[in-house]
């Protein structure tokens, strides 16, 4: 199983500028493709592929000689990054590749030659180590390696391990987990987890800096310093969420066998402008994520119930379906059993009965799951600027 472990790194002035050059040239070589991918479809209908895409990159050098002075195996992995967004997005898993950008997150891999320890890192074709602040130790054999510079101005090193899953001894619990609004979390324990609003309270920090953005000179030294500014802000807001979301997925996981969560449509539910802030917030589908891999790891199991199955209406106790029930009414009674409901909780308790009562679905077969989502996608979009072609190629691998 890969295992992600993510570093702070301190390189020099002069290091910076080696991976500034690596940044410039992945970028380069990933926005060539893109664009010749594009057109390809355009004038020919045609799709390219990523291992065309590699042939070509040969001839790419001889044209531009100044991309020979970075490391080769980063030019074909942004092919590859390239490739994997384009696959991402005919599974129906993301939007159309968009072109890189000089100043958003920037991004480059090394596949093999890299050593990291003692809290230094080694790459190819640079001849001082990078600073490492290690702050635990790697859990496996590397693979793979990829150096981040965030729009904030850090940089950072992510390696990919091949690690052994560290399943946990088999539990008797299992919980129901209600995302909601109002609160981020209902477990079907009775517990309630607020909906911590880090978002809200930075935003009007975070309004003020895009106005004093907004007034800087286009290209001007102070709009980069402004910017910067701002990045930092979406960071910190961005690192506290992560915190709080690993915290709880870890605990939840630890603590019972069978996590059952309800699919969300989120990105239907933020078209709806009033609550598209609050649930861009929250991190639900992050959450979910952060739940399947973790599941995975400590040999625990993720049940997903469909929004269809009426779990907020329903009395946990009895089964009656209480069609009239309005979503203002937070605390209802049961006309059929009598038990009064706090609506969230018995909505959690649902989702734990449904999710003990389904089988058990394996990551593999998820996966399959998704490229059968994208089938039927596939028959919808012919107006899309892929070609039914490329993707009927790829659901049969
Ligand atoms: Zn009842």
């Amino acid at each position: 199983m890969h295992k992600a472990y993510r570093y702070r790194i301190y390189p020099t002035t002069e290091q910076k500028l080696f991976l500034d050059r690596h940044y410039g040239c992945c970028r380069f070589v990933y926005n060539h493709f893109l664009a010749l991918r594009k057109e390809k479809w355009k004038n020919e209908q045609a799709s390219l592929s990523g291992f065309d895409c590699k042939k070509m990159l040969p001839e790419l050098k001889r044209q531009h000689p100044w991309l020979a002075e970075v490391n080769s195996q980063s030019l074909q992995a942004a092919v590859l990054t390239l490739e994997s967004a384009y696959r991402r997005f005919f599974k129906g898993l993301g939007q159309y590749p968009q072109p890189h950008k000089k100043h958003s997150r920037q991004a480059f891999s090394v596949t093999q030659n890299f050593i990291l320890t003692n809290g230094t890192l080694r790459i190819p074709k640079l001849k001082t180590p990078i600073r490492v602040k290690q702050h635990r130790p790697l859990g496996g054999h590397p693979k793979n390696l990829t150096i981040i510079r965030e729009s904030s101005g850090k940089y950072y090193a992510s390696v990919v391990c091949e690690c052994v899953p560290a399943h946990l001894p088999i539990s008797d619990s299992t919980v129901g987990v209600d995302l909601g609004l109002r609160d981020l979390a209902v477990l079907s324990t009775g517990e309630k987890l607020e909906h911590p609003k880090w978002l809200r309270k930075a935003e009007k920090r975070l309004s003020k800096a895009q106005r004093r953005l907004s007034r800087k000179q286009k290209g001007s030294a102070n709009r980069q310093k402004v910017r910067i500014q701002v990045a930092r802000l979406h960071e910190r807001i961005k690192n506290q969420r992560q915190d709080f979301l690993h915290k709880l997925s870890h605990r939840l996981i630890i603590e019972n066998q069978e996590v059952s969560i309800e699919r969300l449509r989120v990105r239907n539910m933020v078209k709806n402008r009033h609550l598209a802030k609050s649930i861009s917030d929250s991190g639900w589908s992050e959450l979910a994520r952060q739940f399947h891999y973790k599941a995975e790891w400590y040999g625990r199991t993720v049940k997903v119930i469909d929004t269809f199955a009426p779990s907020s209406k329903t009395c946990s106790m009895c089964g009656y379906v209480h069609k009239g029930l309005k979503l203002s009414q937070r605390v209802w009674q049961c006309p059929s059993c009598l038990v009064v409901h706090d609506r969230d909780h018995n909505a959690a308790v649902n989702i734990d009965i449904i999710g003990q009562g389904m089988p058990e679905v394996t990551p593999a077969e998820r996966r399959a799951a998704a490229v059968s989502v994208f089938s039927i996608k596939q028959v919808r979009s012919k107006k899309h600027q892929v070609g039914a072609k490329k993707q009927e190629a790829l659901a049969s691998q």
